[in-house]
């Protein structure tokens, strides 16, 4: 069961502590707090774990201070809507907010090769405002013999060049719990220049432990790919293992998922999911289309295929666009063939924006079908 509070009660209300005090009076129930910092309020939420079944909504109903009383269904308890009955508030991290009704693209390197490149990206980031990138330190491989990622070595110059363009958060995979640890000290090191996104890949999409361990640090926000080949529902169960350990802060990335049927596309694009997400969950929806494409090959008018899936992923609705960029991909260390030169990404914003607007359109007439039609 879940009691959602009046917006913006303050932690320290005796109005909260009455509740508190109630739900843990029935037997065997704890409860658990949860804050939620939206751009224009915040959200307090108390859940009660344990057997629930015999608590009664009434008397929660009944304060002054309670929204309202949901009772949980057993799918997806922690990241679920339950039957619409959570609205998908969103977080703030850095002063980013990040919802299912924000939207933000995440250029920036698949794999961190030197100062020099991640400081030219940074720069072009920095001419458009855009506050939000992505940067690989520690990559997972297929091939023991490929380049594995620079790991914490290559975290100081990032976070310095994150400062000094203004850069607020970066998405950065990790492997192993011992890399949020490294993550953590060079943020610190670095006197908080900027912020992290922990990224779980695909490949990891079912490795539980690493998931608990992202979901028991509440610091850092987390992006959780889908896995390439299991079903929707059990990535979103695996997201589950993060929200469960105390971490809400997740946002759910769609990357395509792996059949030869994608063929000549690396993975087959599954961003029809973007609505399927958002309906079923409170989570903000991510698209990366470069590793859903995998590749630079354009349609007979001219526009990359990345340009396309990414168009197909915001126009439904997606929240946040993953971009592989590099100055030179054919030298880059890891996935070059699917990135976009530093100076397309200029046209990728502009054709983003056209997606995002004819969302925007489409919502607005989903809401007021009666005003749009006459
Ligand atoms: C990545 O984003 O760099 C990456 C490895 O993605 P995925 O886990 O989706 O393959
Ligand atoms: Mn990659």
């Amino acid at each position: 069961m879940i009691i959602v509070m009046k917006a913006d009660l303050p932690p320290e209300s005796p109005d909260l502590k009455q509740v508190l005090a109630l739900a843990e009076s029935y037997p065997g129930i704890t409860t658990q707090v949860h804050r939620i910092q939206g751009a224009t309020r915040s959200l307090t939420e108390v859940y009660l774990v344990g057997p629930t079944g015999v608590v009664p909504e009434a008397p929660f109903a009944e304060f002054e201070c309670v929204e309202k009383v949901v009772r949980i269904t057993q799918r997806f308890r922690s990241i679920g809507r339950h039957d619409g009955g959570l609205e998908a508030v969103g977080f703030e991290y850095n002063g980013v907010h990040i919802s299912q009704d924000t939207f933000h693209v995440f250029p920036g390197l698949c794999a961190v090769d030197n100062r020099e490149n991640v400081e030219k990206v940074f720069a072009l980031l920095k001419r458009h405002g855009i506050v939000t990138t992505r940067a690989g330190a520690y990559k997972p491989r297929t091939s023991p013999y490929d380049f594995q990622g620079h790991g914490s070595s290559c975290l100081p110059f990032v976070f310095d060049l994150a400062g000094k363009y203004g850069i607020k958060i970066i998405a950065m995979e990790v492997t192993h719990e011992s890399h949020i640890d490294e993550i953590r000290k060079a943020l610190q090191e670095s006197g908080n220049a900027t912020g992290v996104m922990l990224q779980i890949g695909t490949r990891n999409a079912q490795n539980f432990e690493l998931l608990k361990h992202v979901g028991q640090q509440t610091d850092l926000p987390v992006l959780f790919k889908r896995g390439m080949g299991v079903t929707l529902e059990e990535s979103l169960n695996a997201c589950e293992y993060i929200a469960s350990g105390g971490n809400r802060r997740i946002v759910f990335c769609l990357r395509g998922v792996k059949t030869h049927l994608a063929d000549p596309h690396r993975n087959f694009v599954d961003f029809a999911h973007v609505p399927v997400v958002k309906r079923l969950t409170r989570l903000p929806v991510c698209v990366d289309p470069s590793h859903s494409v995998g590749r630079r090959s354009a349609g007979p008018e001219g526009l990359l295929d990345i340009f396309h899936v990414t168009a197909q992923g915001v126009i439904t609705g997606a929240n946040l666009v993953l971009i592989d960029v590099h100055p030179k991909p054919e030298s880059a260390l890891c996935d070059g063939p699917q990135a976009l030169l530093l100076e397309e990404l200029p046209h990728f914003l502009e054709d983003v924006a056209i997606s995002r607007r004819a969302y925007e359109e489409r919502r607005k007439r989903a809401s007021a079908p009666a005003a749009a039609t006459a």
